[in-house]
């Protein structure tokens, strides 16, 4: 299936473009159309696969699709990631996928400075990507706000649960909005996953290459 078949965005079809994709890998023509109908998704997929286009496309097309209604500068899609090194490849590769929209996208992750990352959170970002300790840590000092999320994703679930940071996500999720959409991407199952698909999920699509 190409991706012309979905009907996006014409900035974001011109992105997948420069991209040099033109069919969908497996994960993608399962995880997209729920995604963007709404559905929460835990999706089974590793590293290779195409997940972050999977993730990323329906979150932006939902950005496209419902633009603000205030000048709010607040975070209205928010990702997860367990490693600085993830982040910022993330920030990257979402980058080019968003590079003809006006969405701002902002990595915070720890061992970067605190007062950079908090200039960069003043200036008003769009989809925020971070690791779960630091995201706390500037919600403590209120450099950021999470109640506009209405997107989020949890990439690499399994190392996160295993790095520890179950509390942390947790957390952060009682700060999104309640009426938030979550993707759950994990390369593993796990009882630990279940757990934490039944805790953060509504009413999920599963699907798994
Ligand atoms: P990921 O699993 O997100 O790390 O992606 C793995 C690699 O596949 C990256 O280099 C992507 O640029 C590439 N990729 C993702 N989706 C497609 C696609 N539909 N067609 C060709 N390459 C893709």
């Amino acid at each position: 299936m190409n991706f012309s078949s979905l009907d996006l965005a014409p900035e974001l079809q011109q992105a997948i473009d420069a991209c040099g994709y033109s069919k969908m890998t497996p994960i993608q023509q399962q995880a997209i159309t729920p995604a963007r109908r709404g559905k929460d998704v835990l999706a089974n997929a590793q590293t290779g696969t195409g997940k972050t286009a999977a993730f990323s496309i329906p979150v932006l097309q939902k950005l496209v699709d419902r633009p603000r209604t205030t000048d709010s500068k607040r975070p209205r899609a928010l990702i997860l990631t367990p490693t600085r090194e993830l982040a910022e490849q993330l920030a990257q590769t979402i980058g080019e996928y968003a590079q003809f929209l006006p969405f701002n996208v902002t990595a915070l992750y720890g061992g970067g400075k605190m007062s950079g990352q908090a200039a960069k959170l003043k200036k008003g970002v769009d989809i925020l990507i971070s690791t779960p300790g630091r995201l706390l840590e500037h919600i403590e000092v209120c450099n950021v706000d999470l109640s506009e999320v209405e997107f989020v994703v949890l990439d690499e679930a399994d190392r996160m649960l295993d790095m520890g940071f179950i509390t942390d996500v947790q957390k952060l999720m009682n700060f999104t909005a309640k009426t938030r959409q979550t993707l759950l991407f994990s390369a593993t199952t796990s009882h630990a996953v279940s757990e934490l698909a039944k805790k953060i999920l509504k009413n999920h699509t599963v699907v798994s290459v």
